[in-house]
């Protein structure tokens, strides 16, 4: 299937971008304010495995919450999805990504937020133990590139000497049960900072993000990283997780199921087409990228792309 966007729109919507210069740059871990805000770049890969970059495509970053979607994937596989959601619910939070709260039940509203992401970590620990990074890395290889994404080291150190709502969080998950007695809670919060610290760039994005519009299957490998459900289910909580307390107006104008992180990265899924990596670090008052947002709602309108929109998607 020949690629459904036209490269010289794709072009035109980066130039146009970049002169998008509002919103702050993470800074409540103090290595991230380190980045520059005019760093910009876009990737596209296709289920057909054609990809295309535009700007710093290659400059590294590292994931942050974009963690939290192979986190999840991860430990649907370890565990199956029903006991994965014994422990993490499935509805929007409706409030902030660190917010200190759980559902009716107890659990985490989802696995896109801080609460259900660090769950998502605890669970993977329990079964795979000290090879629980390992495990991340090498399913992040297998869905990318096949280069195993390094630690960044920097950025791991300010997480954790500054992480206090993290562990907050961690410690309000031990109160309310949802971790088992005798967890040693810094574990779990040394492991999910390592997670939210591995490096990647636009063109490592892109390719996750086309996995998992695959059905689960590496566009360029053919290795089938996920099963077709883990990917379902992971871009199904995108789409109505995926952008924190922005979830729902994202889904209404953009339609695709998305994620964000904290460094300016973002990953848009689209399923049964491609999928598309961008960075650029400024945020906005939700903590999502002002321009990677601006991009996906402007593609969304260039392109009927829409998931409840009804013609023909290549007419
Ligand atoms: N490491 C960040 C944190 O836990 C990830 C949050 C994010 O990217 N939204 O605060």
């Amino acid at each position: 299937m020949p690629s459904p966007f036209d490269p010289q729109v794709i072009e035109g919507l980066y130039r146009e971008l970049t002169k998008e210069c509002t919103g702050q740059v993470a800074s409540y871990i103090p290595e991230l304010a380190k980045a520059s805000p005019d760093r910009f770049g876009i990737s596209y890969a296709g289920v057909n495995g054609k990809q295309q970059h535009w700007g710093d495509s290659e400059e590294r970053f590292t994931i942050q919450s974009i963690a939290k979607t192979v986190n999840y994937c991860i430990a649907q596989k370890l565990l199956g999805e029903d006991n994965v959601h014994k422990s993490i619910g499935l509805e929007p939070s409706g409030h902030g990504f660190n917010k200190i709260t759980l559902d009716g039940d107890h659990r985490p509203h989802n696995p896109m937020v801080n609460a259900g992401g660090i769950t998502a970590c605890y669970l993977i620990q329990k079964v795979c133990g000290k090879d629980a990074l390992e495990t991340i890395q090498k399913t992040w290889a297998a869905a990318t590139n096949g280069e195993v994404p390094e630690v960044d080291e920097e950025v791991l150190a300010s997480e954790k000497n500054t992480g206090h709502r993290n562990f907050a969080i961690a410690h309000f998950l031990m109160e309310h049960g949802v971790f088992e007695k005798g967890t040693k809670i810094h574990e779990v919060t040394d492991f999910y900072f390592a997670t939210c610290s591995l490096q990647t760039n636009t063109r490592k994005l892109a390719l996750f993000a086309a996995t998992l519009a695959n059905g689960g299957t590496n566009p360029v490998s053919r290795e089938e990283v996920f099963a077709p459900k883990v990917a379902r289910n992971c871009l199904t909580l995108m789409l109505s997780c995926g952008m924190y307390d922005y979830s729902g107006t994202f889904a209404f104008r953009v339609g695709l199921p998305a994620k964000s992180g904290v460094s300016g990265g973002l990953i848009l899924g689209i399923p049964r087409v491609g999928g598309f990596g961008i960075w650029s670090p400024p945020l906005d008052a939700f903590g999502n990228p002002v321009r990677a947002l601006a991009f996906c709602e402007k593609l969304s309108s260039e392109f009927p792309l829409h998931s409840c929109h009804c013609d023909c998607l290549l007419s």
